[in-house]
């Protein structure tokens, strides 16, 4: 069994993805769509705040407008886009968000930022992290030769969609399932000692150097690498960073092309 996650960076090729995926039994897709989501909703007059919390991670701030748009982009075009395509590929694909049959539940939580050196909580952000998975759904699906297309949000323990980082969330997933391996595919060839140098890829990362490779993520690559040790760390094999630019994705990422984590 196996969970690849695709980003929703600028570049990736879904094409080559799916096409690869395709080949493959016994497998969970979960997507993400921030690209799609900063221009769309640029384009309907609420662009993109990031906020930075106190602990330095990067989050999309996500009042109720950018929950409903977020939903659209997400649930709506993103995931039916992938969806179609898997069938195109002759794969009984089945799109679900974190909402559905309660998939993906977890705490919602007010974010902490920092402002002029000051903390603030912001309270009407509808955020959170994946704390369980509906295993059995997933099971019946499986078991039923349908891959499931999973997207954000999860529902908080109060019944509310919450935005959850893709990541991370594909991490619970993956451990949830006692996953082989999780292939996390993004716009890069996998975690770089200099963002700007793609020929700086780290090959291989352990938990020795787990510090030291959270030094060189910045940004969002950040819960990319925090993801891949929850995953690991919870029972997954290895992770592998690959690039979701390139001809058969997954199975390069399997072959070891990629930073690979155990
Ligand atoms: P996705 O939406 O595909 O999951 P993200 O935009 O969340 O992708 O994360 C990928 C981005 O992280 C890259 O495009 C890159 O700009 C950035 N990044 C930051 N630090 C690093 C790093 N050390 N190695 C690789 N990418 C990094």
């Amino acid at each position: 069994m196996i969970v690849v996650k695709v980003g929703g960076a600028s570049g990736i090729n879904y094409d080559s993805v799916l096409e690869d995926l395709s080949n493959y039994k016994d497998v969970v897709l979960v997507h993400g769509g921030s690209d799609e989501l900063n221009k769309i909703s640029s384009k309907l007059g609420k662009p993109p705040t990031i906020v930075t919390s106190a602990s330095g991670y990067v989050s999309r701030r996500t009042d109720k407008e950018t929950l409903e748009i977020f939903n659209m982009v997400y649930c709506g075009k993103m995931n039916k886009m992938i969806v179609e395509k898997l069938q195109k590929l002759g794969v009984n694909a089945i799109g679900l968000s974190g909402i559905d049959g309660k998939l993906l539940v977890g705490k919602r939580k007010n974010i902490v930022i920092v402002e002029g050196g000051k903390k603030k909580v912001i309270r009407d952000d509808y955020t959170g992290k994946v704390d369980e998975v509906n295993v059995d759904l997933l099971k019946i699906l499986l078991n039923n030769n349908y891959l499931p297309v999973i997207t954000p949000p999860a529902l908080s323990f109060e019944n509310e969609s919450i935005n959850v980082d893709g990541d991370r969330a594909s991490a619970v997933i993956a451990s949830s399932l006692k996953a082989d391996a999780l292939i996390i595919l993004s716009n890069i060839p996998g975690l770089l000692m200099d963002v700007n140098d793609e020929t700086s890829l780290i090959k291989e990362i352990n938990k020795e150097n787990s510090k030291e490779a959270m030094t060189f993520a910045q940004g969002r690559m950040k819960k990319k690498v925090m993801g891949a040790f929850e995953a690991i760390d919870n029972g997954v094999n290895k992770v592998i960073f690959g690039d979701a630019r390139i001809d058969r994705p997954i199975t390069k990422a399997l072959e070891g092309q990629g930073t690979v984590i155990h």
